[in-house]
C-alpha cells in the first residue's frame, strides 16, 4: 500500500498524514529545484547522502524526482494535507516548461545542423560543404559552411565563400518565394519532351509488331528495337519521376503564402540541393531538377580585414528568370 502514496505521507489510522521526516525530503527536492540544480543533480545528491525514498531505499532517479515535482497531491486535496504551497508548486512547473523548450530548442539547432549537411555543394569542385564550428582563425569564420576541401591536408585547397545557417536561410526563403509567386516554372520543361518521346516510342512498338508479324524476321534488328524500347521507357520514366516529383512540389506550395521566415519542412519537402560558385551565384536545386538561381553579394573569404559582417542578408536577385 505504502508503495501508492507519495513519498512525504504516511497513514495513521486509516488517514493518510504528512511524515514528518519525509516530508523534508519533498520540500528540499522542491526548493533545490528552484534554485537550479538538475533533476538528475538532485537525484544524485540524495542517493550519495543516503537519504530513504518511499520505499524506504536510497534509490533515486530524475525520473522519480520529476514525479515527485509534477505531483499535484502536495498542494493538498480531500484525501491529502498540503505539503508544498501552490506558488512554490506553479513556480516549479514554470521552470520545468521553461527548461523543456530550452530543450527542445536545442535540439531544434541540432536539426538545423543536419537539416543543411549533405545538402550544400561546392559548385567548384563537387565536395559538399561542411559546417566548420572550430577553426584556429578569426571568430568570424567560426560556424560557417565551408567546402570539404577548403583545408585539405592543412592546406587551403578550395577558395569557394563560406556561409552562414542564417545566409543560407534566407538564400532558401528568397528562391521559394521566387517560386511561389511564380508557380509556371514547374509547368515549363517537360511540356517539350514527352511527346516526342512517346511518338517515337509508339513508333518502335509498331516496328516490332510488324517484325513479330512478318515471319521472315531478323532477330538482331528486333534485338535492337527492343533494346531502344527499353531505352526509351527507362528515359519516359524518368520523366515520369520528373512529373511525380514536380508534383510533390506543386502540391507543398498549394495555398503557401510568401515566406517571411525559414520553412523547415518546405525545405524539406522540395529542395534537393544548394550549390555555391565562387563568383557569389548560389544555385537552388529543387527536387523535380528545377533550379533557381541567386546572385549574393560578392564576398572574398580571404580577405585581410573580413571579419565584417556588412554581407550578411545583402541579398541581390538574380535577373527575374
Ligand atoms: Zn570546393
Amino acid at each position: 500500500m505504502q508503495t501508492y502514496m507519495p513519498i512525504g505521507y504516511k497513514m495513521v489510522d486509516g488517514k493518510i498524514q504528512i511524515d514528518k521526516e519525509k516530508s523534508k525530503t519533498v520540500k528540499r527536492i522542491f526548493s533545490e529545484y528552484l534554485k537550479g540544480k538538475s533533476l538528475l543533480a538532485i537525484a544524485k545528491e540524495l542517493s550519495q547522502k543516503e537519504v530513504t525514498n518511499a520505499n524506504n531505499k536510497i534509490n533515486w532517479t530524475h525520473c522519480a524526482i520529476g514525479r515527485i515535482l509534477e505531483n499535484t497531491k502536495y498542494m493538498g486535496d480531500e484525501a491529502y494535507p498540503e505539503l508544498i504551497d501552490k506558488v512554490t508548486f506553479d513556480n516549479v512547473q514554470t521552470k520545468r516548461n521553461q527548461k523543456k523548450n530550452q530543450l527542445w530548442r536545442k535540439a531544434n539547432r541540432k536539426k538545423g545542423k543536419c537539416l543543411f549537411a549533405n545538402k550544400i555543394y561546392c559548385g567548384e569542385c563537387g565536395e559538399p560543404y561542411r559546417k566548420y564550428t572550430e577553426h584556429s582563425g578569426k571568430a568570424c569564420e567560426k560556424n560557417r559552411w565551408k567546402c570539404k576541401k577548403y583545408i585539405f591536408k592543412n592546406r587551403v585547397l578550395c577558395r569557394n565563400l563560406f556561409y552562414t545557417d542564417e545566409e543560407l536561410r534566407k538564400v532558401f526563403i528568397s528562391t521559394a518565394n521566387k517560386l511561389i509567386k511564380n508557380q509556371r516554372l514547374l509547368d515549363k520543361p517537360y511540356k517539350k519532351e514527352p511527346p516526342k518521346i512517346s511518338k517515337e516510342l509508339l513508333e518502335i512498338e509498331n516496328q516490332i509488331t510488324r517484325l513479330e508479324e512478318d515471319e521472315e524476321f531478323s532477330s538482331q534488328e528486333l534485338a535492337n528495337l527492343i533494346f531502344k524500347r527499353a531505352e526509351l521507357t527507362y528515359s519516359t520514366s524518368q520523366i515520369d519521376g520528373y512529373e511525380v516529383q514536380t508534383q510533390k512540389v506543386k502540391e507543398m506550395l498549394v495555398g503557401q503564402d510568401l515566406l517571411t521566415e525559414f520553412d523547415e519542412d518546405l525545405f524539406k519537402g522540395i529542395i534537393d540541393k544548394i550549390i555555391i560558385y565562387q563568383d557569389g551565384k548560389v544555385e537552388t536545386q529543387f527536387i523535380n531538377g528545377l533550379k533557381i538561381s541567386e546572385i549574393l553579394e560578392y564576398k572574398r573569404k580571404d580577405e585581410k580585414n573580413g571579419c565584417s559582417e556588412k554581407d550578411s542578408g545583402n541579398h541581390t536577385a538574380a535577373n527575374e528568370i
